[in-house]
């Protein structure tokens, strides 16, 4: 089967991130839970047998070369399925990029999706999550979506009791993280105790669809690194508090900050009140899916 396709890829944050010590491998072992949210690039595939090679064409802010994840999992996908083909690939941006967001891994994620679909190479289920966590640890999580448990270095996902579809704020100080540069600055701190439960009332209170329990238990052992490398992120958690957000954590390895908000309502009043302190706000909600086919491209 050849032919074209739309996929929706979208965003991520960590309403829970634990941060064990540096592994042999140089990765850290991480406990965290992963949430959708409804915030998607798109990725336009298109293929084509006869010819051979990916093209890749991006709008917005990303890499255009084979360093963009979504060359390199069209690329793995190819190897492994051992298709001679033409991959054109479309990506357009609407995730900020380096942002503790997970755009690039949800990307490739929607390549290896895509692909499977299209090429009816048939690799399964297991072989893609094989393929994906070569790619990235957050890739796999966005093969399956929704609110998840993130083990190992993040690659190893058990789906967990979906959470509603909280409202949330994003608010991005319109600057990137590199994650490996907040991991470095986490290892010279003192070490912190995660909160004695783990991430269970987090993931209790989710279940019960309460916001406000949930709030009470976000956790990111990452943050005080992204605020020691990004201190005006400082005054971002502090303006969400004063500005009504029923709690407030930097997502993943940052720089975005994510607030839960009471309703839809609270959500807008929030976003208006954050747009004087950062330049990128985006009122959004949980999702319950990962990567998913849209409407056939024209
Ligand atoms: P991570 O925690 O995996 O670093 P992130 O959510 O903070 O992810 P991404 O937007 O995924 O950040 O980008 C991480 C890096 O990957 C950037 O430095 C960017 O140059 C590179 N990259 C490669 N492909 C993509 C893509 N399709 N979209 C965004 N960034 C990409």
């Amino acid at each position: 089967m050849y032919g074209k396709l739309l996929l929706k890829a979208p965003a991520k944050i960590n309403l829970y991130l634990e941060v064990g010590p540096r592994r042999g491998d140089g990765y850290h072992r991480v406990r965290t839970v992963l949430q959708a949210v409804e915030w998607f690039d798109l990725v336009e595939l298109e293929l084509e047998p006869g010819s051979r090679g990916i093209h890749l064409e991006v709008e917005g802010e990303a890499p255009s070369g084979e360093d963009n994840l979504c060359h390199r999992a069209a690329r793995l996908f190819l190897e492994t399925a051992g298709i001679s083909a033409r991959v054109r690939i479309r990506l357009t941006k609407e995730i900020p990029v380096a942002a503790g967001l997970g755009g690039g891994s949800s990307d490739a994620a929607a390549v290896l999706r895509g692909l499977e679909h299209l090429s009816g190479a048939g690799l399964g289920k297991r072989e893609l999550f094989r393929l994906a966590s070569r790619l990235g640890s957050d890739v796999p999580f966005f093969l399956v979506g929704g609110t998840a448990l993130g083990e190992g270095r993040g690659e190893v996902v058990t789906p967990v009791e979906q959470a509603p579809p909280f409202p949330v704020v994003l608010v991005n100080p319109g600057k990137g993280l590199s994650t490996s540069e907040v991991y470095r600055r986490f290892d010279l701190l003192p070490p912190a105790e995660p909160p004695a439960g783990g991430p269970r009332p987090l993931l209790d209170s989710l279940a019960a669809g309460d916001a406000a329990g949930a709030a009470a238990h976000l956790y990111n052992a990452l943050q005080d690194a992204a605020c020691a490398l990004l201190p005006e992120l400082v005054g971002l958690l502090e303006a969400a508090c004063r500005s009504g957000a029923l709690g407030a954590l930097v997502s993943g390895s940052g720089p975005t900050v994510f607030m839960l908000a009471p309703g839809p309502e609270e959500a807008e009043l929030l976003a208006s009140r954050m747009g004087e302190a950062a330049p990128l706000v985006r009122v959004s909600r949980f999702c319950s899916h990962g990567v998913v086919i849209g409407e056939p491209a024209p």
